[in-house]
């Protein structure tokens, strides 16, 4: 099971960019988001996104402390000042048992950085939560995310050259 922590969620700044990891978060392949601060609204959408496009992601809110003392899996810290992902992911892919990806906000706290079992960087340049779990979940599952089935599905595309085709839907 692989579980992304958000931390540092900032409700008037970060609302789009924590959707957007939520929404990485589930369509690259993990099971659950845990955001370390509440904010109902993205639970809104994430809970409607589920409903509509299928699958068993969940979230939830649990401040970062409390959730990592209770987790006893692998930590994976996703920063810019990380080892370079290319050298660890082969041997993170074959670790048995839980995963939890950290991504951050601002700063994160030196704690998590001593917590983590690996800070990984996917690139040593700045840019984003988003594009890092992104490129992380995407090479972590060989790019096999894709193939996965999203069950209780009311909404699917039906890829098409041109144009927009959903199935469970009318509109064209
Ligand atoms: N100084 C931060 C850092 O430690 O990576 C950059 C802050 S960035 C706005 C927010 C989050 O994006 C970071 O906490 C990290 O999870 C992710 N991030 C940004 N650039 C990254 C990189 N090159 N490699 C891995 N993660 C990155």
């Amino acid at each position: 099971m692989i579980t992304v922590l958000r931390i540092g969620h900032r409700p008037q700044r970060d609302k789009r960019i924590t959707t957007h990891v939520a929404l990485v978060a589930r369509a690259f392949g993990a099971d659950k988001i845990v955001i370390s601060e509440e904010d109902q609204k993205i639970k809104e959408t994430i809970t409607s996104v589920v409903e509509s496009w299928g699958g068993d992601f969940s979230i939830e809110f649990q401040r970062w402390k409390s959730f990592l003392s209770n987790f006893s899996g692998t930590i994976v810290h996703l920063t810019m000042y990380g080892i370079p992902f290319e050298e660890k992911i082969n041997e993170i892919r074959e670790i048995s048992g839980d995963i939890c990806v950290i991504v951050g906000a601002e700063k994160v706290p030196p704690e998590i950085y001593q917590r983590a079992t690996y800070n990984l960087a996917i690139g040593n340049q700045p840019h984003s939560e988003v594009s890092s779990l992104a490129l992380f979940l995407d090479r972590y599952y060989k790019g096999n995310e894709f193939n996965r089935q999203f069950s209780k599905a009311k909404l699917e595309i039906k890829p098409s050259e041109k144009g927009k085709i959903v199935k469970g839907n009318n509109k064209k």
